[in-house]
């Protein structure tokens, strides 16, 4: 099961999102074969990717976090569009560890220049270091309390929730999503419990009365396609192409997110240039 709900509570002070990314999860650690602890880390930064592009507005938005590894930890990246199509990967050698590295966040509206972002990742929890970034890079109050709960390969559970003050909020708002962050324990737990409307549910049931919530479908989906990697090589050149392909039988290209492999011979890259 994968939707988001979203609405805005604290007379719209407040933006709320619960998320509930079982499935999508599930499908990311089947198409990398993650061990558990690598999987809970990317499964974690996908639930927040997928808040991320639930909050774009333009039909050609696009946002992407990338970890890029500290001395003890691993690099990873996750993207999704405005369709909430998520993708991501893991480097799963430092065992889903995070802290030591820096997060940059790329949250593009289709209109004029992407906006860049990044902090230093404070600690091995998702949620404490997008806390941290949404502080330093967007100056937004944000409480993220986001999970995944594994039982050898089989995601049990995944999700989270998001709270974000809104400009012009009051001080009673400000000490609502603490309190409210406060309450939250183990939230994987509770998606396993209650799923995501429960959750809602019980957190945030009476203050949620009257409020329109939205919900949409997040989904694994990679956008990668023979057609655009084949574009891609076309602008190395023939020539180049070419000693590749004598020198390793092929051009192969890889596509980290959803681990395909596509494969160029000598007759393919004749037809590329024609
Ligand atoms: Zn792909």
């Amino acid at each position: 099961m994968n939707r988001l709900f979203k609405t805005l509570i604290c007379n719209k002070q407040v933006s709320l999102t619960v998320a509930e990314t079982t499935g999508l999860v599930q499908r990311a650690r089947d198409i990398h074969g993650l061990d558990a602890a690598a999987a809970k880390t990317l499964g974690e930064l996908l639930t927040c990717g997928a808040y991320m592009a639930g909050c774009l507005k333009s039909e050609k938005g696009a946002v992407s976090i990338t970890i890029k590894a500290g001395e003890n930890s691993g690099s990873a990246s996750v993207s999704g569009d405005v369709n909430l199509h998520m993708r991501g990967y893991i480097d799963g050698s430092a065992g889903g560890k995070l802290a030591g590295g820096f997060m940059t966040v790329v949250k593009d509206d289709g209109f004029f220049r992407p906006f860049t972002g990044a902090c230093e990742l404070i600690s091995d929890d998702v949620s404490h270091n997008l806390e941290h970034y949404f502080e330093i890079s967007e100056q937004i109050p944000t409480k993220v309390r986001v999970g995944a709960k594994f039982e050898g390969e089989k995601c049990l559970a995944a999700g989270g929730v998001v709270m974000q003050l809104l400009p012009g909020h009051s001080e009673e708002a400000a000490a609502y999503i603490d309190a409210k962050a406060e309450e939250i324990g183990d939230i994987a737990e509770d998606i396993l419990k209650l799923g995501g409307e429960g959750v809602l549910k019980r957190y945030f049931g009476k203050d949620t009365e009257g409020s329109h919530v939205y919900i949409t479908r997040p989904e694994y989906k990679c956008n990668c396609s023979r057609e655009k990697i084949a574009a891609i090589l076309h602008t190395m050149g023939k020539e180049e192409l070419k000693k590749i392909a004598e020198e390793q039988g092929e051009v192969s290209v890889h596509c980290h997110y959803c681990n395909t492999d596509y494969k160029f011979g000598a007759e393919d890259i004749e037809k590329l240039f024609k």
